[in-house]
């Protein structure tokens, strides 16, 4: 193997150090700590753990918790009424409503309603909206992740080839965002590319997010590149990546690993835009 690995669990442990020491600072000047709202509705475990998890992480750092759990049939009203009343509550810098929502709710019109500058997912349509004209704002957390990952790996992205494969509202169009705004040339692949190999092959800086369990081959990689894998797949040998990474570390330069990569720098990542967002609104 004669990639460099990207350890996205020691780069995450780092982050988070440095936004514990940065809540600290915030509550000693504010007197209060930065507040994390979470929205879970209806018993789905994954989004259950998914939230405990971010809660727990929250706490570690010194924000505080704000925890709503909702039934799954919860009328949209109820839903509504809540994130209207987390929107004016001061204490509360952040709001995160756990995706998926029950099917008789409309998870983009209610996380929608959350306001802009408490928008800690970087999900709503206004956050969408202001990466894409390269203003302020609230940034997903994984790609955002994926951006402090190339950086502490010292990759140039100025006019770097970089490849995006996917194109999900959640991951794949934001990273394109960012990568555009760090004046990279970038492609972006879905289901429907033509030849995704000799397209990834173009690629410095190739990027999967796709959800398919090692798809993208050995062969599809450029000698020396950076290959971020987005991708957390179940499988009988365990968590495998969207990249065949025992072949794809013999020809990249630098991989991230799964796990161990990139899922870690999302949480980090929530609980740096918590405080930012806190920031922000202390600021006025
Ligand atoms: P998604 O919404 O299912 O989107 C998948 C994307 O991959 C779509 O754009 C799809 O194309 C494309 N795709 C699927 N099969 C393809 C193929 N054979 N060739 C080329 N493109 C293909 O998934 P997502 O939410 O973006 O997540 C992607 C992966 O990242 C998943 O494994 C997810 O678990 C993981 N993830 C991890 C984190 C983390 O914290 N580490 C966060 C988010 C996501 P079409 O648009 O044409 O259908």
């Amino acid at each position: 193997m004669g990639a460099q690995i990207i350890d996205g669990k020691a780069v995450a442990a780092g982050l988070r150090a440095r936004v514990a020491e940065d809540v600290a600072a915030f509550t000693a000047a504010h007197g209060r700590a930065p507040g994390l709202a979470t929205i879970l509705i209806g018993e789905d475990p994954a989004s259950a753990v998914y939230v405990a998890n971010k809660r727990k992480a929250s706490a570690e750092v010194g924000i505080q918790g704000f925890g709503h759990t909702l039934p799954a049939d919860a009328p949209e009203a109820d839903v509504i009424a809540l994130i209207e009343r987390l929107n004016a509550d001061e204490a509360v810098s952040g709001i995160l409503c756990q995706l998926p929502v029950p099917d008789h709710l409309d998870g983009v019109k209610l996380t929608g309603l959350i306001d802009a500058g408490k928008d800690v997912d970087g999900l709503t349509p206004l956050s969408a909206g202001l990466l894409a004209l390269g203003r302020e704002g609230l940034r997903p957390c994984t790609p955002l992740g994926v951006m402090v990952l190339l950086e502490e790996a010292g990759v140039t992205l100025e006019g770097a080839e970089a490849v995006v494969v996917g194109r999900s509202n959640l991951f794949g169009k934001p990273m394109v965002q960012l990568l555009l705004g760090a004046n990279a040339t970038v492609t972006t692949c879905h289901s429907r590319t033509r030849d995704l190999g000799e397209v990834c092959r173009r690629a410095d800086v190739l990027i999967a997010a796709t959800g398919r369990a090692r798809m993208v081959k050995g062969d599809w990689i450029k000698p020396g590149a950076v290959v971020i894998d987005v991708g957390i797949n179940r499988t009988d040998d365990g968590l495998v990546g969207d990249v065949d990474f025992d072949a794809a570390a013999e020809v990249a330069g630098a991989i991230t690993p799964v796990p161990g990569g990139v899922g870690p720098m999302t949480i980090a990542c929530l609980l740096q835009n918590t405080l930012h967002a806190a920031r922000m609104q202390a600021e006025g």
